[in-house]
């Protein structure tokens, strides 16, 4: 039975993977080792796509990375939206822009002329190991300042007074969380405060800070959902088609997104079909006796942390499937090393 896709009704663009900050619990392995943006003419392109694909738009968001760290193309983005009738949900930073006052704001006010409405800027412990607090809170303010109260996300306020505790003037390593908190309360305020997805860095480097659970209980809990049902997506600036959240897992590259949805059978793709019929216990499985993979003994602390692990250890063992891509994001996972209680 052929698997197809079931159409977009919302996406993130990722304009670069490149970002000043390297957080820990990035989906997507970003951070200042990356340097490739998306072509204009690629972002053309994927814009046309979207709207060829899209039949119930909900809304688009445009991402990195930081989209701030190369404004003429975010400003190029936000334009075209416009231009196509593509509604922007928001565009998504870390608000690390904020440094000058005055360039700031001149900033913002380029982005609302173009057509942008709101604005997303993420506000947490991750964040704050480069950006300092009081950094982002200039953001916001000058965000809500330029574009009105009501169209600022700020994601996740509730935990500005827990970080306030440690500091606002610099960066603050999640370390101090575990010496002022403890490993328990401190693994409470990152995974559930947060509301953390265990995919990309966030497993491999704060799974520690909570119970694993063995390979065994994964079993039954497939990815079909996420891979075919979803119809949320993210493109990348190498035109790989990325489903919901999934970062390093390509379900190809395509400069064409209406044919590309149109003809992708999903089942086709040796590492994708596991993932629906079986989820990443069924890639284990597969690793374990194909390639050596051997479980963590601490276990993991769910399905996207065992996924990402059972991945990186096919890439090191330079298994050759299409989904693992792009290949950078293998080598970034470890970018900043594993907080341990
Ligand atoms: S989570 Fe956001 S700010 Fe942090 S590294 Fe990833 S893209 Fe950059
Ligand atoms: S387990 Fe893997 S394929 Fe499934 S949702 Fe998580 S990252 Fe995606």
């Amino acid at each position: 039975m052929p698997y197809y896709l079931r159409a977009i009704d919302s996406c993130g663009l990722i304009l670069s993977y490149r970002c000043q900050c390297a957080c820990r619990h990035c989906l997507y392995a970003a951070g200042p080792a990356w340097s490739e943006w998306m072509a204009p003419d690629f972002l053309d392109e994927l814009l046309r796509g979207i709207k060829r694909v899209w039949k119930r738009p909900r809304g688009l968001h445009l991402a990195g990375g930081e989209p701030f760290l190369n404004f003429e193309l975010l400003l190029l983005g936000v334009s075209r939206c416009r231009e196509l009738g593509l509604p922007i949900e928001y565009v998504e930073t870390n608000g690390g822009w904020a440094v000058d006052e005055a360039r700031a704001r001149e900033r913002l006010v380029l982005l609302r002329e173009a057509g942008l409405e709101r604005l997303l800027i993420s506000l947490s412990p991750f964040h704050a190991e480069t950006i300092p607090l009081q950094v982002t809170l200039r953001a916001i303010a000058l965000a809500r300042e330029v574009f009105g109260e009501e169209n600022i996300i700020v994601y996740l306020p509730h935990l500005e007074p827990i970080m306030a505790q440690l500091g606002k003037e610099r960066p603050v390593c999640l370390s101090k969380y575990l010496q002022r908190f403890g490993p328990r309360e401190t693994g409470r305020i990152l995974f559930e405060g947060y509301g953390l997805i265990p995919g990309g860095r966030a497993g491999l480097l704060l799974g520690a800070l909570l119970e694993g659970r063995p390979l065994s209980r994964f079993a039954g809990q497939n990815c079909l959902r996420e891979i075919i049902f979803s119809r949320h997506a993210h493109f990348d600036p190498y035109g790989n088609y990325i489903p919901l959240f999934c970062g390093g897992l390509s379900l190809g590259r395509f400069r064409d997104l209406y044919r590309f949805v149109k003809e992708l059978d999903v089942q086709t793709l040796p590492l994708a079909r596991i993932l629906v019929e079986e989820g990443p216990y069924g890639l284990a499985q597969m690793a374990m006796v194909d390639y050596g993979f051997e479980p963590a003994p601490e276990g993991y602390v769910g399905k996207c942390h065992l996924c990402v692990d059972v991945r990186r250890h096919l890439v090191a063992r330079g298994a050759d499937f299409q989904e693992l891509a792009p290949k950078a994001f293998y080598e970034h996972l470890f970018d900043r090393p594993p907080l341990r209680p």
